[in-house]
């Protein structure tokens, strides 16, 4: 018998997470040797964190935030996605070397492709310039975006993110607006895609969205991150307005499958339990 060893999700704050339910779920089902704990671990803490994990207490880790661009500077390898993105949500402990990877990329791709949503040559407007902002635009990239407006609260963080992404796109392919221009803009201009990568909307901030309710309309698709609580205020009003809309349920269910696919080495089929998994998170959020 294999004996059983632990994964972790660390962040901070970590009570809004619904990793531990989707894992706890995917380690039952596909009868995995595993047990998942949420550790609600600060900056300051990371250090010791990453020693627990190469003196082996851990089979790996999901990184949430703030902690997805930090953790790069502890692995012992760094796999070429989660380079080119910048940030890390997985690490692999192999022999007590720190291995990273990011299937944030690949979790939201996917659930694009399941919504139906189509990405070439459409013109994408991407709300933050954290981590998981980061990913999204690996993967619009990869999908052959038609160009991609980037808008943060801190311009400095926006202007960072794209210099590091601008040798991988075309020329004015990647583009920013300023924070308090966003909605006048949107507006004036065709979006096909409107993609909330902040926090606004996350448990606690349930009821701010980071948009105003008029800059939807019936020609966008409207894609949430946040999946806690599932529907946002942000998507309410896209769906109100006529928009098409993606919760975040999607992309932390593949990102998730993703990552327990690194730590088990095996491919996990989620196709006949996927709505069935959908459901059950849907429950367990905060509506
Ligand atoms: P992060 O690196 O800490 O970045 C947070 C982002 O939110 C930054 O752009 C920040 O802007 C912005 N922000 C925070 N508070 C704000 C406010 N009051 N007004 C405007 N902007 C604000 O976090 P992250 O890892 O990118 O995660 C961001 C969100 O995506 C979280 O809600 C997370 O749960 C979600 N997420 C979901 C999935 C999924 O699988 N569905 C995967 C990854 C992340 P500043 O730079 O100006 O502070």
């Amino acid at each position: 018998m294999l004996a059983i060893q632990k994964l972790a999700i660390i962040g901070d704050p970590i009570a809004h997470s619904l990793s531990p339910t989707l894992q706890s779920f995917l380690i039952r089902h596909f009868a995995l040797p595993f047990t998942y704990h949420a550790l609600h671990i600060r900056q300051h803490n990371l250090p010791e964190m990453m020693q627990r994990l190469r003196d082996g207490e851990f089979r790996g880790i999901n990184i949430t935030l703030p902690h997805k661009q930090t953790a790069l500077s502890f692995l012992n390898e760094t796999d070429a996605t989660a380079a080119r993105i910048g940030a890390v949500n997985t690490i692999v402990v192999e022999e007590g070397k720190l291995i990273g990877y990011n299937t944030d990329a690949r979790g939201f791709s996917r659930s694009l492709e399941t919504g139906g949503i189509a990405v070439a040559n459409r013109k994408a407007f991407v709300l933050g310039a954290g981590g998981a902002a980061r990913a999204v635009i690996f993967a619009l990239l990869q999908a052959h975006v038609g160009q991609i407006i980037v808008c943060n609260r801190n311009a400095d963080r926006a202007a960072t993110l794209i210099a590091a992404f601008a040798h991988h796109a075309a020329p004015n392919q990647l583009q920013s607006v300023p924070w308090p221009e966003r909605a006048d803009w949107i507006k004036k201009n065709t979006v096909h895609l409107l993609i909330n990568t902040t926090r606004v909307g996350m448990h606690p901030l349930d009821d701010e969205s980071p948009l105003p309710d008029h800059v939807f309309s019936d020609q966008m698709t409207a894609v949430d991150l946040v999946y806690n609580p599932v529907q946002t205020k942000f998507l309410r009003a896209a769906n109100s307005a006529g928009a098409k809309i993606v919760n975040g349920l999607g992309m932390l269910i593949y990102q998730g499958v993703a990552a327990m696919e690194l730590w088990s080495r095996q491919h996990l089929d989620i196709h006949g339990i996927y709505t069935s998994l959908e459901k059950m998170l849907q429950e367990y959020s905060h509506g």
